[in-house]
Formats: C-alpha cells, sequence, structure tokens
C-alpha cells in the first residue's frame, strides 16, 4: 500500500497533464448515500427508482407538474448543505492548486468538490445546487431564482432570463443526455491527459464509464515502439470492471479520504 502511494505520487509528479474522475465513492465517505451499494436508495426503494425514470419525461411533458413534484417532495439524498467535503475532496483540490491536477470531472451533484476549493470541476451529472436552462444550457444558481414563491404565485415553472426557455434542475435525470458542452469538455480532457486518476467509482454507468477506455486506447510511438499514452490510476474500496479489464494500470484499494491526503503528502516530499 505504501509502496503504491509512492508510486501515485511519483506518476502525479512525472506527469504534464493529469485529470480525475470521481463518483460515489467519495460522497458517501462525507455521509451522502449513494444510489446502488447495499444500502443505497434505489436498492432500498425500488419504487423510488421506478419513478425517477420518468422524471425527465414528466418535466418533457408538463414542467410545471416536474417542479410541483420537485419542490413538494423531500430531496432523495437528504439535506446536502449540511453535508461536508472530507479529506479526499481536500487533497484533490490541493493537487489543483499544485497545478498537478488540471480538472476534475465527476458523477456527484453534491457540489462538495468545489466547496473543498477545486476551480475546474465538470459535473458530468450536473450539480443539484445549479439550475439549467433546457434550450440554450444556460447555468443559474438555485438562489437565482425565488421557486417556492412562483410555486405559491402559480408561476412555474420558471423560465430562462436569456432565451425565454423552460428551466430545469442542473441534475441530469435517467434519459436524459448529458449535456453537451460537459460531454464534449469531458471527452477532450480524456483525450488530452497523459493521466487519469479514478477515484471512487465502478466505472459502470455510461456514457461516463467511456472516459477512462478512451483514454486507454490512446498510444504513443517511441523509438519504433508502441506505448500508452495515459497512466491510469484507480483509488477505490474495491476492484472495479476496470481493475479486470486491465484499463487500469494499477489499484490503490481503500478509502479515498484516507489515501488521498497521503498522496498529497508524498507528493509534497518528492518536491521538497
Ligand atoms: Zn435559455
Amino acid at each position: 500500500m505504501e509502496e503504491l502511494i509512492e508510486r501515485a505520487a511519483r506518476d502525479l509528479v512525472n506527469s504534464s497533464y493529469s485529470i480525475v474522475l470521481t463518483g460515489a465513492g467519495m460522497s458517501t465517505e462525507s455521509g451522502i448515500p449513494d444510489f446502488r451499494g447495499p444500502s443505497g436508495i434505489w436498492t432500498k426503494n425500488p419504487e423510488a427508482e421506478r419513478r425517477a425514470y420518468e422524471t425527465y419525461h414528466k418535466f418533457l411533458a408538463d414542467p410545471k407538474e416536474y417542479w410541483v413534484e420537485r419542490l413538494g417532495s423531500p430531496s432523495l439524498l437528504g439535506d446536502l448543505t449540511t453535508m461536508a467535503p472530507n479529506p479526499g475532496h481536500s487533497a484533490l483540490a490541493e493537487l489543483e492548486k499544485q497545478g498537478i491536477l488540471k480538472t476534475v470531472i465527476t458523477q456527484n451533484i453534491d457540489n462538495l468538490h468545489q466547496r473543498a476549493g477545486s476551480k475546474d470541476v465538470l459535473d458530468y451529472h450536473g450539480n443539484a445546487f445549479k439550475l439549467r436552462c433546457k434550450d440554450c444550457s444556460t447555468r443559474y444558481g438555485l438562489e437565482e431564482y425565488d421557486l417556492k414563491r412562483l410555486w405559491e404565485e402559480g408561476k412555474l415553472p420558471p423560465f430562462c432570463r436569456h432565451c425565454g426557455g423552460v428551466v430545469k434542475s442542473d441534475i441530469v435525470h435517467f434519459r436524459e443526455p448529458i449535456p453537451s458542452d460537459v460531454a464534449h469538455q469531458s471527452l477532450e480532457e480524456a483525450w488530452r491527459c497523459d493521466l487519469m486518476l479514478v477515484c471512487g467509482t465502478s466505472a459502470v454507468v455510461y456514457p461516463f464509464a467511456e472516459l477512462p477506455r478512451i483514454a486507454r486506447q490512446r498510444s504513443v510511438d517511441k523509438a519504433g515502439q508502441t506505448y500508452s499514452a495515459v497512466m491510469i490510476i484507480e483509488v477505490n474500496a474495491e476492484p472495479t470492471p476496470l481493475t479486470e479489464a486491465g484499463i487500469s494500470d494499477y489499484l490503490i484499494q481503500g478509502k479515498t479520504g484516507e489515501i488521498l491526503p497521503k498522496i498529497v503528502g508524498a507528493v509534497g516530499r518528492m518536491k521538497g
């Protein structure tokens, strides 16, 4: 384990463009429930999952009803404002501050990377604290619309201040396409990086799961030999399909909140 931490630190220091993909495993350490784990939201409540599959269709068919239902029911994830980033989030923010990590691409919607200080974050599945226009994709902070008042005054759904389009939660619902700007930028990052950290995700949800697979396919030629262009390092509680298929170079097994700060510590010692 300590050897792998040293190895990861060295790989990060030697990289010229590192990015990180993160998933639910990072958030559960902050007390946010996951969806598909043993005590996950969908595992415990299949009916809620079934309804969740209809949310996007409901938005398209009747945005007013979508909003009335949203505002009238408690968040499945609990009150996210009471959850705090954990040492894993802070470690990634620190690596970005040092110029080593360029981008965080996250499946989590909880805004914890931003709250920990990460600046360059792509919310692949949206952000629970933002709204997004269906037509022009402009993002708004939740606080920019008084949703409760619009509800009380019967003025839902909210409309975009730029183009007049209907505004939805920024959260990407089941069956909703990944917003094209985020999908595009994430692909560019996967094409550009020479190191990809994959933290707290089993990378089975598509199209997010394509990103490490795309990176793995890239190669460089040096002196007549072909080498992989990317180092892929997993930090996860257990092996994943990426480990088993040899898509990652190695796995550091354990909690992201414990391992990532140790990697930052080792990076600090290396840079002196
Ligand atoms: Zn708009």
